[in-house]
């Protein structure tokens, strides 16, 4: 029998080759990270999260992890898995965080303790520092104790809107941690200490199989293989099945834009979470529109979808969606922008610090303005090319993986040598 509760360890140790970054993104973040490097060396680093694929987090842990350790930080990677009840609970831990109600039952509160309390007494006691992710595994501070580490929760949800019930609940473990790190100031939870906050980005790997170049014609011949017909033009939106990335929203934009645009399509790509059990019912209901749809078409990593199809995809489409409700950064706009793809995106959380200055207009609040802007690209070719051009200078001169490796080591150096927590 499975344990019921386990500790892993994916990606062991990997060492990405540091020094191609630096013509993309200059001699001065990487020296930095070079010299924050050294500082931290000895320090032995640990992130802790509750799921290796699917999902931004598991997709910046396996790609940052590398990058840290290419500089010579001792850095590893540890996974808390718990039965599907935990999972469910912490999805609506994540849920309620993002502004759903939530009425926290007792069994719920007792189950995510003991889940937390017995993955705590399986994590190694050797570390310095210890990075927690998200609410699932927040609580394994608290039953862990100090031993001797700094502990730094980083949240990567979009809690401008949280629900105080939840808040309530898991304040007093977050705040045991001697510094906390959300995304953008409108995150910042209440009842916490304000004082030990930061804000950091996420940032997305130009070297990842996900974002690497590709060579168009063999994109375009990849699609067509997938039954879409290239001649006529694509959206796209790549997002776990989740309703916080409204995905039958983005259904009906598509069906507006195509009372103009008859030959429209649609493709759907959807990564399904471990740790989300709530994706498998949109799926379902994505999979119905597109039954009755020969232009709609869904794709999941169940059905082989891996990173390399997100690249293809993202680089043969026309124009990408992004219709988030609350989003916590949303690497996927980060990734499509690098690919010179204009984006039309929901005006939520993250989203717009992503954005290239002059494009608001394609941030968008509602499914008609979504479909008026998507209408208006595929219109306009020269728009798309100038919004993607603007797109991919601003992913890299801000959101490429050395920003961030350099503002996470900062960060632990402050807090290793007690300036912070
Ligand atoms: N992703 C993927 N396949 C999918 C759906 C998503 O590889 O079918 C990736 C996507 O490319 C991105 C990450 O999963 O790298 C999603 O991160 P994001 O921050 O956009 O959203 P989250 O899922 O964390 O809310």
């Amino acid at each position: 029998m499975l344990p019921r509760v386990a500790i892993g360890r994916p990606n062991a140790s990997v060492r990405a080759n540091v020094d191609r970054y630096r013509l993309l993104v200059g001699d001065g973040l990487m020296d930095e990270v070079t010299r924050l490097a050294r500082e931290l060396s000895g320090v032995r680093i640990c992130h802790v999260n509750s799921t290796a694929y699917g999902g931004g987090v598991a997709e910046l842990l396996s790609r940052y992890l590398p990058l840290v350790q290419g500089f010579g930080i001792s850095a590893e990677w540890r996974l808390i898995h718990g039965a599907p009840e935990f999972f469910t609970i912490t999805k609506s831990f994540h849920n309620a965080l993002q502004g759903a109600h939530y009425d926290l039952p007792e069994s719920a509160q007792t189950l995510y303790l003991s889940v937390n309390e017995e993955s705590a007494q399986l994590l190694d006691a050797n570390y310095d520092v210890i990075v927690v992710h998200d609410p699932q595994p927040a609580a394994i501070r608290h039953f862990a104790g100090r031993r001797n580490a700094k502990w730094i929760w980083r949240c990567h949800i979009d809690s401008s809107a949280a629900d105080l019930q939840v808040v309530d609940f898991l304040a007093p473990y977050i705040d045991e941690y001697d510094a906390l790190v959300f995304t953008m100031p409108a995150f910042l939870l209440p009842r916490l200490d304000q004082a030990r906050a930061s804000f950091i980005a996420p940032a997305i790997d130009p070297f990842a199989t996900k974002n690497i170049d590709l060579p168009i014609e063999l994109c375009r011949r990849a699609i067509s293989d997938s039954g879409i017909d290239l001649e006529r033009p694509l959206l796209l939106q790549v997002s776990r099945f989740d309703p916080w990335k409204d995905p039958l929203g983005v259904v009906e934009a598509y069906r507006i834009v195509k009372r103009e645009i008859s030959g429209v399509q649609l493709a759907l790509i959807g990564a399904m979470a471990g740790d989300d059990p709530e994706g498998w019912r949109l799926l379902d209901l994505v999979q119905e529109e597109s039954a009755r749809d020969p232009d709609l078409f869904v794709f999941t990593n169940v059905a082989g979808i891996g990173s390399m199809e997100v690249n293809v995809f993202q680089r043969g489409c026309d124009v990408v969606v992004q219709k988030s409700i609350r989003e916590g950064f949303g690497l996927v706009v980060s990734e499509a922008l690098w690919k010179e793809k204009p984006v039309v995106a929901g005006r939520a959380g993250g989203i717009p610090m992503q954005f290239p200055e002059g494009f608001d207009e394609y941030l968008v609040d509602g499914v008609e303005e979504c479909a008026r802007r998507i209408t208006h690209l595929l219109h306009h070719l020269g728009e798309r090319g100038r919004f993607g051009r603007a797109g991919r200078e601003r992913v890299r001169s801000q959101f490429l993986l050395p920003r961030l490796a350099r503002d996470e080591l900062k960060l632990i150096s402050e807090v290793v040598n007690g300036k912070t927590g």
